[in-house]
């Protein structure tokens, strides 16, 4: 029986691993940080404890293991080790859940096994997930580890989004549908956005827009989503940081063919040269917005792709629900960029959406409209917290199965 109320989440990348210990009680954080560069030389764990300041390790984590082992020190210094009776359950994001997975799951050997069986849909992220899995498990055999998926907001999506148009034989032979990523913030600012107008999930019609360096947009139609941008992997949909999103899918047949780029040259491109990088040479909204606006030209042709395809997506995600509540803006890019929201929804009177210029230049961290008054559709600005929504979700699932 489990009788801790702190959630330790866990966010393993290929060469990251960013963690957040988080009680239950208040959602706040008992302490956060980071590793980054993990196998390479330089590496650096930042860990920053509720209380007291932040500390800093610069040395080589050849592997995750050395970097899991760093933050449980860090963490037991603070007397938040990772044998702490507090403890209830390790939360871990792991990307891709395939058609398997639509909820919270407790990691056991067949999970594990289920998860490591969809590495070919997701090659680039799965794997470093399954090594966070592993070894929080060498650590804490005995604390329920559970794995919340990106994809599981997005398994109701209905068939006819979720089909590509292409045989259905061979498309089911090599699982190729429509997934999505980003599900826990998806869910988590649909969720926010209802609640700042004052209303249930189940009432409210809202277009999420996840803005940071990956991207992506979802239809959510009382509470359950409908639609979103991106597809087999996460590059499908709007432009992002370093990805293209949609191409035709023609380019990379003519860039192999007439180009002579090999398929691991044409996916390195799509997936972290393209982009706003690829556009104008900078991935960071805030220096896109700065160089435009100083007239560079290049920039300006990034900002208004990026801002052009955004809104393709408004009005198609407007016809799919048909009555919109509203529609929240969230991550890097949509909580800081006044001028990325403000350009996605002018002209759009017609379909009742509008921003008040004074309201969308506040800065704050807290949920906000920025719509005036008067229009149909509330425009909000809707801070995402996916890790304090793995821990809800993890802490729910092993609370239940305890009872
Ligand atoms: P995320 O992936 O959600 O952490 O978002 C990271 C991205 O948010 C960065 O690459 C920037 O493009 C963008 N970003 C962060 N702060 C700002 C800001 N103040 N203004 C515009 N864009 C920002």
């Amino acid at each position: 029986m489990t009788t801790g109320t702190r959630i330790l989440v866990l966010n393993a990348g290929s060469s990251s691993l960013k963690y957040q210990l988080i009680d239950m009680l208040d959602g706040s954080r008992a302490a956060a940080g980071l590793v980054e560069r993990i196998g390479e030389p330089a590496g650096r764990l930042a860990h920053t404890p509720r209380s007291g300041p932040g500390r800093e390790e610069l040395r080589f984590f050849p592997d995750h293991g050395a970097a899991l082992t760093a933050v449980a020190a860090q963490l037991a210094a603070d007397g938040l080790g990772l044998d702490s009776p507090e403890l209830a359950a390790i939360g871990h994001r792991v990307v891709h859940g395939g058609r398997r997975f639509t909820e919270p799951t407790v990691i056991t050997d067949e999970v594990l096994a289920e998860i490591r069986r969809l590495i070919p849909v997701a090659p680039l992220h799965n794997p470093a997930n399954i090594t966070g899995i592993e070894v929080a498990r060498g650590l804490r055999p005995d604390l329920p580890q559970v794995a919340v998926f990106d994809t599981a907001f997005h398994a109701t999506l209905p068939e006819h989004a979720a089909r590509y148009a292409i045989d259905r034989a061979v498309a089911d032979e090599h699982r190729v549908r429509r997934y999505g990523f980003h599900g826990t913030s998806h869910r988590y600012v649909s969720r926010a956005t209802a609640r700042l107008l004052g209303k249930d999930p189940a009432e409210v019609n809202v277009i999420v827009l996840h803005l940071g360096n990956g991207a992506s947009a979802s239809a959510v139609a009382g509470g359950v989503c409908v639609e979103t941008s991106m597809g087999l992997t996460p590059l499908e949909g709007l432009v992002m940081g370093t990805r293209s999103g949609d191409i035709d899918p023609g380019v990379v047949f003519h860039l192999h063919r007439v180009g002579g780029l090999g398929i691991d040259e044409i996916d390195a491109l799509l997936n972290r040269r393209s982009g706003l990088l690829g556009l104008c040479g900078d991935n960071d909204m805030r220096e896109v917005v700065r160089r435009s606006q100083e007239g560079d030209a290049e920039a300006r042709i990034a900002f208004d792709a990026y801002v052009h395809r955004l809104r393709k997506y408004l009005g198609a995600y407007y016809a799919v629900l048909g009555r919109v509540d509203a529609v929240a803006f969230t991550a890097g890019v949509g909580e800081n960029s006044a001028p990325v929201r403000e350009a996605a929804c002018a002209g759009l009177d017609a379909l009742g959406i509008a921003v008040d210029a004074e309201l969308n230049s506040v800065r704050s961290d807290r949920p906000r409209i920025i719509s005036p008054g008067y229009a149909r559709v509330t425009v909000a600005v809707v801070p995402t917290d996916e890790e304090l929504e793995i821990a809800q979700q993890a802490f729910a699932l092993v609370h239940t199965a305890v009872e």
